[in-house]
């Protein structure tokens, strides 16, 4: 049994995925070539936003924004421990300062009340000016975007969504991508919608933004490579990639409901003895992964895994205690919440080809152990 199950979609797939390779190897564009450019049309189309520019990783899609917005050295960001280093390592990269909040118990997503907190406290120091926040939508679920633009709007800050677990998500009938002023995606392969290598985009509705995201993809390029406007960085997705996520994104609302499908199953049968996601009215997750607390997490690990059930712990340690962010509150008493989650927590496989045998294996598994 697999975490994630990248075979079995390729068998399902495999006719188009290689005409679509085929195709780009035929006509040799393989930078910025025109499947890139229908890719961001599409998901364009998929999401609602008016602008996808497509680059070369969910952490470029975020730090091309933090670019884009000349955010810097002085600056706070203010964002949540508990996600992927690469949320707050682009905050760090461009000069910033993150300053994290801690997360909602329930949805593990970054708690409004604790922002606005964090934002007084960052203006009453005088240091450093509080310029944007980065929601993260843990495991595919929207974070609280309303009650977060509230607080945005109110202290003017922009705000970045990273969206890298929850393309395919939706939040009161918009659907990630739409959600804040920016969203970042990941195309990284065991994503939602993965491709098979590295690859990103940002959606907006900013025309100014896109603008900019554009140039900036390309080293800052103004009117062609060689007219260097500003400082950027090598950012574009490949066009191999771009073909291949086309392919996938035909099937990806099928494998969002096969998702949700085992999501239930899941819920039915451990509900009543772990704390299983729960998801707001309202609310839709893209379902990158099934979370569950486990009192003794390791004892339930090992019992998995000496039954050849694969499991994961997203994250092991907040990135406040991480040695990568030395400066930011080691011993913070205001994140109690995502200390005492990171011990707890432990990810179930959810891709959309488990098949019905395997997920009841492994709930058996779960379920003897508890007994
Ligand atoms: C995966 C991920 C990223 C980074 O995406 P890459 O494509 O691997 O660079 C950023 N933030 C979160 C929350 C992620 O899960």
């Amino acid at each position: 049994m697999k975490f994630v199950d990248l075979n079995t979609q390729f068998k399902a797939l495999e006719p188009e995925i290689r005409a679509a390779i085929e195709r780009v190897l035929t006509h040799g564009q393989f930078v910025m070539g025109p499947e890139v450019f229908e890719l961001e049309e599409d998901l364009a189309g998929y999401t609602g936003a008016k602008h996808v520019v497509s680059c070369s990783s969910g952490t470029d899609a975020l730090l091309m924004v933090l670019m884009a917005w000349e955010i810097g050295p002085g600056d706070a960001v203010f964002t949540t421990p508990f996600t992927f280093v690469a949320t707050a390592e682009v905050i760090a990269r461009v000069g910033a300062i993150p300053v994290f909040v801690d997360i909602d118990p329930r949805t593990y997503n970054i708690d409004p009340a604790r922002l606005e907190e964090a934002v007084f406290t960052v203006k009453r120091g005088n240091k450093l000016r509080a310029k944007a926040v980065i929601p993260v939508d843990l495991f595919g679920l929207p974070a609280d975007y309303d009650a977060i633009g509230r607080i945005a709007n109110k202290h003017d800050l922009t705000v970045l969504a990273d969206g890298c677990q929850s393309f395919g998500g939706k939040y009161r009938g918009k659907k990630v991508g739409t959600l804040g002023d920016a969203t970042a995606t990941s195309f990284f392969p065991a994503k939602p919608l993965g491709a098979y290598g590295d690859g990103g985009a940002v959606f907006t509705d900013d025309d100014h933004l896109a603008g900019l995201l554009r140039s900036i993809r390309i080293h800052g390029m103004g009117e062609n490579q060689y007219d260097n406007v500003r400082i950027g960085i090598t950012g574009r997705l490949d066009t191999l990639q771009a073909a291949i996520l086309r392919c996938k994104l035909a099937v990806f609302d099928q494998e969002l409901e096969a998702r949700q499908r085992i999501a239930n199953v899941y819920d039915t049968a451990l509900s009543d003895r772990f704390t299983t996601p729960h998801i707001p009215d309202g609310y839709r997750s893209a379902w990158a992964q099934y979370t569950i607390q486990a009192e003794d997490r390791e004892l339930l690990r090992q019992h998995l895994a000496s039954a050849g059930i694969p499991s994961a712990v997203y994250y092991p340690a907040p990135l406040h205690k991480q040695p990568a962010f030395p400066d930011c509150n080691q011993d913070n008493p205001l994140l109690p919440v995502s200390e005492s989650l990171s011990e707890s927590v432990v990810s179930l496989p959810i891709h959309p080809y488990l098949t019905q045998p395997d997920q009841l294996e492994i709930i058996e598994g779960i379920l003897h152990l508890k007994k």
